[in-house]
């Protein structure tokens, strides 16, 4: 042990070429590893996890040692090319190192003022991101932990915009197929869970407009104050697109805001052959992203993205007489104007140094390829007799069953249910399922970054060989 709390550079050296040697063996067995594991913690880590906090330090070895054996292991994969559960991302390599360095040289990005620099290089990969998703000109936004937490600040923002203090009236509208977050967030804002509009959806789950259009004005003649509503780019059941542009139409008639949770899908929007199924999202007043799922980062960042960043000031702004002069204007941000947060981590490196490394193009190109993977796993799945697909995908993910003729539903259900479980059981794909309308589907969804042709080829067989068993018995 070295003396202390602080490393000597040598020490941090070969500390950091130890931690890389366990990673690499990490990384390099990850294709062969159990595509998710559901054992708990073992009896001797469960021990050593109730143990009081060491008064002395232990050898690095030993610490490596436990994690990597104890720790890491018994858990769903999601770092492998087997992951086609939830939304995956993988955790991009080069986004580690952004954290690393970030983490070390630990510069403040609350204010502007403290580390100008350093937030303006945050600042310009939140502008490049706004460009390239296609928001209005001179959009900018904020860095945070995650979809949920972009979605409740979108949330307060459009409140304090348009409702002040007449919380209790103020109604949003949602459709059936909305992330629960939205619902978390509109709880968490102090609307009442009860202003919470569920919009139908069509046949292929994307929102309706003429509900949507009759329950704004139902509530208007009831005394309500519509404020927001949320279009989906990419649910997480079935990957559906709302409308945005025919919500965006409502939302400018409404006076009211529209916010688009492209937390799955939102960074489809890089790849020109999907960028019509994203027109209305430049009349966006904020857009949802999480690089931690479309930018395939490791889990902890998300972004959110507002036509008129005073929007975000006039919700969470503030001076303080133990803080440094904040900015005005959008020329230069203090983050921790924009969110409840006030110290943060120095986000922007993570999004800013792997666009440097790699260039956009290469976030384009893997955008496009799970795209692609998801079109042949789907085409392939949809030629089987007796196999449902409840929407074509339009992006990465479409949701599935076996049918079972003549039988109820609730035995189709159970039998779905154990489908998932055989094929999850063979260890090389992890799905997840979901319900749709009272019945159990299984999801395919391609967002990994090690998830490539084999592993889905792979995939679709094991898949089709479960349904032919099933036809067996
Ligand atoms: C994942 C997701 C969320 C929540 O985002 P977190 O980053 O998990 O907080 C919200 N909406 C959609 C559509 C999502 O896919």
């Amino acid at each position: 042990m070295d003396d202390g709390l602080e490393l000597s550079p040598e020490l941090l050296s070969a500390w950091t070429r130890a931690i890389d040697e366990r990673l690499g063996t990490f990384l390099r067995e990850l294709s062969s590893s159990p595509a998710a594991s559901h054992d708990p913690p073992s009896r001797g880590a469960q021990e050593e996890l109730r143990k009081a906090a060491p008064e002395q330090g232990s050898s690095l070895e030993t610490i490596l040692d436990f994690l990597f054996r104890e720790i890491i292991p018994p858990s769903l994969n999601t770092a492998g090319p087997g992951y086609l559960a939830y939304v995956p991302g993988g955790g991009l390599p080069s986004a580690a190192l952004a954290e690393y360095i970030a983490a070390i040289v630990n510069r403040y990005t609350g204010v502007w003022a403290a580390a100008p620099a350093a937030v303006e290089l945050e600042t310009q990969a939140i502008r490049w991101l706004a460009e390239l998703l296609g928001m209005a000109p001179g959009s900018l936004g904020v860095m945070t932990t995650g979809g949920s937490i972009s979605n409740l600040i979108a949330v307060i923002a459009a409140r304090e915009k348009l409702l002040g203090r007449s919380i209790e009236r103020g109604t949003i509208y949602v459709s059936q197929e909305v992330h629960h977050s939205l619902l978390k967030a509109a709880r968490t804002a102090g609307i009442p869970p009860e202003n919470v509009r569920s919009i139908p959806v069509d046949d292929t789950f994307r929102m309706a407009i003429d509900p949507l259009v009759e329950q704004i004005r139902a509530d208007r003649t009831a005394g309500f104050l519509p404020f927001f509503v949320c279009a989906s780019a990419g649910t997480v059941n079935t990957g559906a697109m709302d409308p945005i542009d025919a919500i965006a139409d409502v939302a400018e008639e409404e006076g009211i805001w529209l916010h688009v949770d492209g937390a799955y899908g939102g960074f489809f929007r890089l790849v020109p052959e999907l960028a019509p199924l994203f027109r209305g999202v430049e009349r966006a007043d904020s857009f949802a992203v999480d690089p931690h799922k479309g930018l395939f980062l490791a889990y902890g960042t998300g972004l959110l993205l507002a036509r008129d960043v005073e929007d975000l000031r006039g919700a969470f702004g503030g001076a303080a007489p133990y803080l440094p002069r904040m900015q005005s204007g959008s020329e230069h941000l203090d983050f921790c104007e924009l969110t409840p947060e006030l110290s943060r981590d120095w986000r922007g490196l993570r999004l800013w140094l792997p666009f440097k490394l790699h260039g956009v193009s290469a976030f384009r190109d893997a955008l496009r390829e799970k795209r692609a993977l998801t079109l042949r796993a789907f085409e392939t799945l949809s030629a089987e007799p007796d196999v449902d697909i409840a929407a074509p995908p339009e992006l990465s993910l479409f949701a599935f069953r076996q049918r079972l003729p003549a039988r109820g539903r609730d035995e189709e259900n159970l039998h779905n249910r154990a489908l998932l479980d055989r094929i999850n059981a063979r260890g090389r794909i992890y799905l997840t399922g979901t319900t749709l309308r009272g019945e159990l589907w299984l999801r395919f969804i391609v967002l990994h970054l090690r998830t490539h042709a084999d592993r889905v080829d792979e995939g679709v067989a094991i898949i089709q060989e479960e349904l032919a068993r099933a036809r067996g018995r």
